[in-house]
């Protein structure tokens, strides 16, 4: 029935119909179990998603009161309880400043609403000048169109580069893959920046970004003070800056959010996957007052947001979130990723003396291990050698679950893994990349 009915995303379906389907049944803590009955620690968390583990009594309590209320109410021109405390909730953990929550459904959804506020706030504003957006290469926003347009992954991107509004690209600091290094890449990075906002600033409406670490581009992570200086220069040339939290927020990289690893509040941020524990889909573009107040405006200016999807600010995914908050704080696991950051990090240095470990990225509990074919060259694999895919499979095969993205082996466990299955998952993960290289 899966192979017959089911059209997976991101899957090439012919292959998978070759595949012995892995077709998950039940959650118990950080392991999911298959409907064989196989075991397997969640080490990518599900998609980089769950917080607190699966199946957990204090998250399904928040649904299973707020289902004894309402399921669902619109939020246009109303609200509902969960999702008015949400908001606070998040006006207040989020960076200084970001005070007015507009709610949707995905992390593309809400990089999508974050677009569309930052072009109506100039014109709202009078200047119908600043219509283009600035990316960085090997971005990824989500799947929407407008996401795909500040999207800078060829694989994903380029086939329907024809049907996409353009957006310039600067390079991303990957200092592995930079002649000069992290700080070569940093000062590329910046200088690109800098070049593009003195001649076009005035056409720009925003800059978005992957705070400190870009996800889907390969876990790579930013240079100290690159995020800080990007967020002087958009503020010096009066461009927006979005920062998209979609992977990085909610305690991930060791801070509440990554922007203040670096103390940076953008003018609109985006936040998902990790808002509700992993449980349901939320996710919200929080606008600063001044943002805001460029929407506020008599009916008749025409000023209005028009945006809003029909479950937008979904009470039981708002009170789970809420729950998942009351969690995170209660049991002080940002703090606790600091430590077990570190844990990671000595368990696996030893990878780097393997002959086919490129390089070992970390951020918080966001690990990519990028392999290459010739360590000295830092020669890539090649597409067909597939080796992220065996890896992954191999790790199955051990009772781990992980997705690569192409060469990078991805690690990222829920939060709440304990320091025994940190050690236990980084054991098997080391495994499957001897195994296989
Ligand atoms: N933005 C970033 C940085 C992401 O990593 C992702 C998903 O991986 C998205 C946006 C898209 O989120 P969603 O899959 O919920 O649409």
């Amino acid at each position: 029935m899966n192979k017959a009915y089911l059209w997976h995303p991101f899957t090439q379906m012919r292959d998978y119909e070759n595949t012995d389907p892995l077709i998950i049944e039940r959650g118990e803590g950080i392991m999911l179990f298959d409907v064989q009955g196989r075991a397997y620690y969640d080490g990518f968390s599900s998609v980089w998603l769950n917080v607190h583990g699966h199946n957990v009594p204090e998250l399904n309590e928040a649904i299973a009161d707020q289902l004894g209320r309402v399921a669902h109410s619109t939020l246009l021109g109303m609200a509902n309880i969960p999702a008015i405390e949400l908001a606070a909730k998040l006006a207040e953990i989020t960076p200084n400043g970001l005070n007015k929550t507009f709610y949707s459904d995905s992390g593309a959804t809400g990089v999508e609403i974050a677009i569309k506020m930052a072009f109506q706030y100039w014109s709202n504003r009078g200047n119908t000048r600043k219509k283009t957006f600035v990316t960085m290469d090997q971005a990824y926003h989500g799947d929407t169109i407008g996401a795909v347009s500040v999207g800078a992954i060829p694989l994903y991107h380029e086939v329907f580069r024809p049907m996409l509004f353009p957006s310039h690209v600067i390079p991303y600091p990957y200092g592995y893959r930079h002649t000069g290094g992290a700080p070569g890449a940093k000062e590329a990075t910046l200088t690109a920046l800098r070049l593009l906002l003195e001649t076009s600033g005035d056409e720009i409406a925003a800059l978005i970004v992957e705070p400190i670490v870009q996800g889907a581009g390969g876990m790579i992570v930013m240079p100290s003070g690159c995020l800080r200086e990007m967020a002087e220069l958009c503020r010096e040339h009066d461009v927006l800056l979005i920062a998209d939290e979609v992977a990085t927020g909610f305690g991930r990289t060791g801070a509440m959010f990554a922007c203040d690893l670096e103390g940076v509040t953008p003018d609109l941020m985006v936040v998902g996957k990790g808002l509700t524990g992993g449980y349901l889909p939320v996710a919200a573009t929080l606008a600063t007052d001044e943002v805001y107040g460029a929407f506020h405006a008599d009916y008749l200016e025409r000023k209005t947001f028009f945006h809003g999807h029909s479950y937008t600010g979904n009470p039981l995914g708002c009170a789970v979130a809420l729950a998942s908050l009351k969690l995170l704080e209660e049991r002080n696991m940002v703090q606790g990723v600091i430590a077990k950051e570190s844990f990671v990090r000595r368990k696996l240095k030893a990878l780097e003396e393997r002959p086919h470990v490129g390089e070992i990225r970390q951020k918080g509990l966001m690990i990519g291990i990028e392999l290459v074919r010739d360590k000295a060259l830092r020669e890539p694999f090649a597409w067909e050698d597939r080796i992220g895919v065996r890896v992954a499979a191999r790790a199955r095969e051990l009772g781990m679950l992980t997705r690569p993205l192409g060469n990078v082996i991805v690690f990222i466990p829920p939060l709440a893994s304990t320091e025994d299955e940190l050690d236990v998952m980084t054991d098997l993960l080391t495994a499957s990349i001897v195994d296989v290289t």
